[in-house]
């Protein structure tokens, strides 16, 4: 009888690039060491087990009939769909029990369901080879067919390609990815601002919808195609141009933010955070007091390059980037502001980049 095994996969922090993935532009992700853990070993009575630490509810079902198992709106669904995609491609799932635990907060941008998705597969798969990009085209159909969530690839994608010290730029329409290594003299931090505004779902849905519809008043298949000029001459209604132009200025900021990052500009990185920042909260309208709060801040600190509001948006976390020295003063001075605007204590993470998904061996 073979022992446990560990699958283990990374949260993300979206350094730039947001809400640019479903419309097939440019991120630039970190995976980071938070990281969820799936524990497998085989299952006493024949039946596929998953179980969550600190969760009530479990789910258990026979094998054979995973390719028709049905959401329920909860947890087990990201595990379930994932299992379900993987039984229509034909993979044999075999009688295992998985235990999961994580360290990525949930619902805060650190894409806790993808990391869920992804360790979830690698387990599933118990090691046998299965292509990398299909795997996280894999994850991300369980996330909007099963889940029921329209979301982009970025973040079943980092999780499975992540790098040790660099973030990886996707191109999220043809899915291939450069390698961005970061200049060693910065620290990213994120500080979650510990709320989501329930709008987010919601209006998650609008903005892609509204991107469809500036689509296709400037005649492109996608606002990967449109340019500034494009946006300025189309008639289209002044909310539908403010989205658009988030997107089209948000793609042109990844790429200089790339090109800075090779420069070791870490002024000129700062400096389009904050640009990405103010294009989330005036155009793209996805901000919240809280993030804004904490980019407003975080931007008068000592050794502070910039700071943005990272992830869906309506709350979650802010990525920002010190100064290595100055760091420690940074995070309590970011504590005891926010604490005092909002009385609540902000989480903060100082994430270092790590490598994607794969098997813990010891
Ligand atoms: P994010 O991906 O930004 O963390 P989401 O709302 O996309 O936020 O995903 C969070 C959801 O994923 C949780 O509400 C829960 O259903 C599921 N999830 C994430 N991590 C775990 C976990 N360790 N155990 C059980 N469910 C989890
Ligand atoms: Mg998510």
């Amino acid at each position: 009888m073979k022992g446990p095994r560990t699958f283990r996969a990374p949260g993300r922090v979206n350094l730039i690039g947001e809400h640019t993935d479903y419309n097939l532009g440019f991120v630039l992700p970190i995976a980071l060491h938070l990281s969820t853990y799936v524990e497998t070993s085989p299952s006493p009575d024949g039946l596929l087990r998953i179980s969550s630490e600190f969760r009530n509810i479990t789910l258990s079902w026979a094998p054979e009939e995973t390719a028709t198992l049905e959401p329920r709106k909860q947890w087990t669904d990201y595990v379930a769909g994932v299992a379900r995609e993987l039984a229509l491609l034909g993979v044999p799932l075999e009688a295992l029990e998985l235990k999961i635990r994580s360290d990525v907060p949930e619902g805060s941008g650190l894409s806790s369901s993808a990391a869920l998705e992804v360790s979830s597969a690698l387990a599933f798969l118990q090691g046998r080879e299965f292509d990398r990009l299909e795997l996280a085209r894999l994850c991300q159909r369980a996330e909007t067919g099963f889940v029921g969530l329209p979301s982009g690839i970025m973040d079943q994608y980092v999780s499975l390609f992540g790098q040790p010290r660099a973030a990886i730029r996707i191109d999220c329409r043809s899915l291939e990815h450069i390698t961005v290594t970061l200049p060693d003299d910065v620290q990213i931090i994120a500080i979650n601002s510990m709320v989501k505004h329930e709008l987010g779902a919601s209006a998650y849905r609008i903005r892609v919808q509204e991107c469809a519809i500036a689509s296709e008043a400037m005649g492109v298949a996608s606002l990967r195609d449109a340019t500034l000029a494009m946006i300025l001459k189309t008639p289209m209604p002044g909310e539908v141009r403010k989205r658009a132009r988030h997107v089209v200025t948000e793609n042109l900021r990844v790429e200089s933010f790339v090109e800075a990052a090779a420069a070791g500009d870490l002024a000129r990185m700062g400096q389009l955070f904050v640009e990405s920042h103010r294009s989330m909260q005036q155009d793209y309208a996805i901000t919240a007091d809280e993030v804004d709060f904490l980019v407003d801040e975080a931007i008068t600190k000592e050794g502070c390059y910039g700071a943005r509001m990272t992830g869906g948006g309506f709350g979650g976390c802010t990525v920002n980037l010190v100064a290595p020295a100055a760091v420690d003063a940074f995070e309590q001075a970011m504590r005891d502001a926010y604490k005092q605007r909002f009385n609540i204590d902000p989480n903060i993470f100082r994430c270092i980049p790590g490598p994607g998904a794969a098997e813990i061996t010891k």
